[in-house]
């Protein structure tokens, strides 16, 4: 489909919509404009970042655009890690930065009505106050918008879900410019089509959110951490799927590789043991119900195979262990100084978990790549992050293939090529594979709501 540039005077009607001061065509705002987290870059750069701060005016920007066919690209903090938000094909970058606002904290019904400009871990800070929290919890600074728009989730999905389990109402802009507003406060409904569910994880290609009504939870009054450590990454694995199969319900079950313990323990001296290693958190209502469940789980790893099980980190211990997780990614790239990083996301049938950790293994070896496996293992979700120089053709591309082959197996065995961080560009090659016929259903629902794909073309589809 041919898109269009904007013009000098398709400039001007966009400066009357934002105001001059929230426009921007220089060349340093569109190249921040034009990046992720990924390698990813613009075929076209773009023509313009504009700063709307109402629906309102998201809605005048899209009928513009819709009526010109420029194409529309919404961004958040810019964290993704697929080139999910960056504008293949030039047009207008909506960066949604001013849309801070939150409404309304509805303590007793466990909700809070946000915009989506709105940090998750801002919110987080504000909601602690009433001794609430938003769950998932990607540990880069994302936005709220960001997070609906990637059904982003993160180390406590396996006991709280991701986003798409959060998400109670949305004020969406649709392509035209038409404004709707979907869902309920109703912890529970049978209403119709789940509109929610259709934008959440579409990438901001079926519209643009405005504001957002999203469900929280309790912060736990009680907590454990534990620290387990393993032979191999396959006993580890093995480990997470007992833990699972004897119904324990971790609320964070993490395995990362022994070189990335030693990494973390090089960074935030640790102490952690340098193996194999699975990082585990259990909420509770007491600490004798924590107790209770803590003594068989360390039973199942001993019986698994594990060399040595800590538990009952403290408050203190337990924050640094998952501030220093959240930092794998900066740990891996530190040790890596001026390679660029490449970050695989496959999630599969927990049963199967084993299978595709020693696969990883074996693939990255097979490759001769830097590659550092680690993920929410509880939920089957298995990252790689690949280092290496991407304008090396030859070394580059061992790494997308070794990240092929992964994909790959992940479908074999019936998971996901990407289990959180998105499709955006990286992804799209797997789609026809992964969907099948249902991914023309999904062509379907994009035309009926973009007919001149305007919305952040490029993404999702092969
Ligand atoms: C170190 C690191 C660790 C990460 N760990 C995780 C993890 O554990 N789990 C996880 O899920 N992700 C993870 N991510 C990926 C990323 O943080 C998430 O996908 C996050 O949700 C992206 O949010 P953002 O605000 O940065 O959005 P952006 O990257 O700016 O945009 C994401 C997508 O949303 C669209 N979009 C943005 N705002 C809107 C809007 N208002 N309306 C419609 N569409 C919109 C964009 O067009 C784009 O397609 C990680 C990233 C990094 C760098």
């Amino acid at each position: 489909m041919k898109h269009a540039r904007c013009t000098d005077s398709d400039l001007r009607e966009l400066e009357d919509i934002v105001g001059v001061d929230n426009l921007s065509t220089g060349e340093s705002a569109l190249r921040l404009a034009s990046r992720d987290e990924s390698y990813y870059t613009p075929k076209i750069p773009p023509d313009v970042v504009l700063m709307p701060a109402s629906t309102q005016e998201v809605s005048a920007i899209l009928r513009v655009a819709n009526a010109r066919r420029i194409p529309v690209t919404a961004r958040g903090a810019g964290t993704s890690i697929e080139g999910n938000p960056v504008p293949v094909y030039g047009g207008i970058v909506v960066d949604m930065q001013r849309f801070t606002e939150v409404f309304e904290v509805r303590a007793a019904d466990f909700v809070v009505v946000v915009e989506p400009g709105v940090g998750y871990k801002d919110l987080n800070k504000l909601l602690g106050r009433d001794g609430l929290f938003f769950p998932p919890d990607p540990g880069a600074g994302a936005m709220i918008g960001g997070m609906i728009a990637n059904n982003a989730s993160g180390v406590r999905t396996i006991r709280y879900g991701a986003t798409k389990d959060y998400v109670l109402e949305l004020t969406v802009v649709l392509a035209s410019g038409e404004v709707i507003e979907t869902g309920s406060l109703a912890g529970k409904s049978s209403s119709g089509y789940d509109l929610i569910r259709l934008f959440v994880g579409s990438e901001g290609t079926l519209g643009i959110f405005t504001q957002a009504t999203v469900r929280l939870a309790g912060l736990p009054e009680h907590f454990s951490a534990a620290v387990a450590a393993f032979p191999t990454v396959e006993a580890a694995a093995q480990a997470v799927f007992e833990i699972m199969r004897w119904g324990f319900s971790p609320a964070a079950l993490e395995l990362i590789t022994a070189d990335l313990a030693a990494m973390l323990n090089r960074d935030r001296e640790l102490g952690l043991p340098e193996e194999p290693t699975l990082l585990m958190e259990f909420h509770g209502a007491s600490q004798i119900a924590l107790e209770e469940e803590l003594g068989p789980v360390e039973q199942v790893c001993r019986d698994a195979g594990s060399i040595s099980f800590e538990r009952g980190l403290g408050l203190d211990e337990r924050n640094r262990l998952w501030e220093a997780r959240h930092e794998a990614y900066e740990s891996i790239k530190r040790t890596h100084v001026g390679a660029d990083p490449f970050v695989a996301d496959v999630a599969v049938p927990i049963s199967r978990y084993p299978e595709i950790v020693a696969f990883t293994e074996q693939t990255i070896c097979e490759h001769g790549v830097a590659g550092y496996p680690f993920g929410h293992a509880g939920d089957g979700n298995l990252h790689v992050v690949f280092m290496g120089d991407a304008q090396d053709e030859e070394g580059w591309g061992r790494i997308r293939a070794a990240n092929q082959a992964i994909v790959e197996r992940a479908l074999d065995l019936r998971g996901t090529a990407t289990g959180e961080h998105g499709v955006g560009i990286g992804k799209r090659r797997f789609m026809d594979r992964e969907h099948g016929k249902s991914l023309q259903v999904m062509r379907q629902v994009k035309d009926a709501l973009d007919p001149k794909g305007i919305l952040n073309p490029g993404k999702i589809f092969p």
